[in-house]
C-alpha cells in the first residue's frame, strides 16, 4: 500500500513541479500561467504532449529543443525531481496528517519551490505567491490544527516583527519581500517552530555565504537572496520538527 502512495506522490510531484517551472519562468514576467501553451524559449516551437513529460523528455531529448536544437536547462528536471522528493517526505515525516492535511502540504511545498527558484533569478518574492502562503497557512491552522490557529499568528507576528526590526534598522540587503514571505511562513508553522526555522535559515545562509566568499571570491557586498534561506529552513522544521525538537529536549 505503501508503494502504492510513493508511485502516486512522485507522478504528482513530477506534474507539478512542471507546472512550477511555468509560474518560475512566467509569473515574474507578468506573463499568464495559462496561456500560451508550453514552447521553446528560442524558436518558438509549441512542446508536443511526448515532449511535456516530466525529467523523461529531458532525457530522452538529450536536453535539446527537438526542432532547433537550443539546449534546454537542466534546471527544469531538478525543480521537477525536488517537488516529488519533497512531496515523498511529507508523506513520511508528516505522520498522522489527514489527507486534506498532505494537500495542504503539498502546496505549501510547492509555493516554496516557486518562491526560491523566481527569488534566485530576479531578487523578488512576488505577492501574489506569498499571500498564497499565508493563506494556505490560516486554511492549514483551521482545518488541520497543527499548529492552532493562535499559534498560526503568533508565529507570523513574531518572525514579522523581528525581520521588520532588521529590515527597518539594517535595511541593506533584506527586503520587505523578506518580511512579508517570514510572515506567512509563520502562518504556516506557528511559534515556536518558525523561530527554529529562522535559526537554520540563518545557519544556512552564513555557511553558503561564507563558501560564496572562499570559492568565487564574492564580496559581502554582493547580494544573496534570502527567500531561498528562509524556504530551506522552513522545510527543516516542516519535515523534521518531530526530530528536532525531540533531540533538542534530550540535550538540555
Ligand atoms: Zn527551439
Amino acid at each position: 500500500m505503501e508503494l502504492f502512495y510513493i508511485i502516486l506522490y512522485s507522478v504528482l510531484g513530477l506534474v507539478i513541479g512542471s507546472f512550477l517551472n511555468v509560474v518560475i519562468y512566467r509569473v515574474p514576467a507578468g506573463q499568464s500561467i495559462a496561456t500560451p501553451r508550453s514552447h521553446c524559449p528560442n524558436c518558438g516551437h509549441f512542446l508536443r504532449s511526448w515532449e511535456l513529460i516530466p525529467v523523461l523528455s529531458y532525457l530522452f531529448l538529450k536536453g535539446r529543443c527537438s526542432k532547433c536544437q537550443q539546449k534546454i536547462s537542466w534546471r527544469y528536471s531538478v525543480v521537477e525531481l525536488l517537488t516529488a522528493m519533497l512531496f515523498i517526505l511529507a508523506f513520511f515525516f508528516r505522520p498522522g496528517r489527514t489527507m486534506s492535511g498532505l494537500f495542504l502540504d503539498f502546496i505549501f511545498i510547492s509555493l516554496l519551490i516557486a518562491l526560491t527558484f523566481i527569488d534566485i533569478d530576479t531578487f523578488r518574492l512576488p505577492d501574489v505567491l506569498v499571500i498564497l502562503v499565508a493563506a494556505v497557512g490560516v486554511i492549514n491552522a483551521l482545518v488541520t490544527k497543527e499548529p492552532v490557529i493562535w499559534q498560526s499568528l503568533l508565529g507570523a507576528v513574531i518572525a514579522g516583527g523581528v525581520f521588520f526590526l532588521i529590515s527597518y534598522f539594517y535595511a541593506k540587503g533584506m527586503g520587505f519581500g523578506d518580511v512579508k514571505f517570514v510572515a506567512a511562513l509563520g502562518l504556516y508553522l506557528g511559534a515556536p517552530e518558525i523561530l527554529a526555522a529562522i535559526f537554520f535559515a540563518s545557519l544556512l545562509g552564513a555557511i553558503s555565504g561564507g563558501l560564496s566568499l572562499l570559492v568565487n571570491k564574492k564580496s559581502l557586498k554582493d547580494p544573496i537572496p534570502f527567500g531561498p534561506f528562509l524556504a530551506a529552513g522552513a522545510l527543516i522544521m516542516f519535515l523534521f520538527q518531530h526530530q528536532l525538537f525531540q533531540f533538542y529536549y534530550s540535550i538540555t
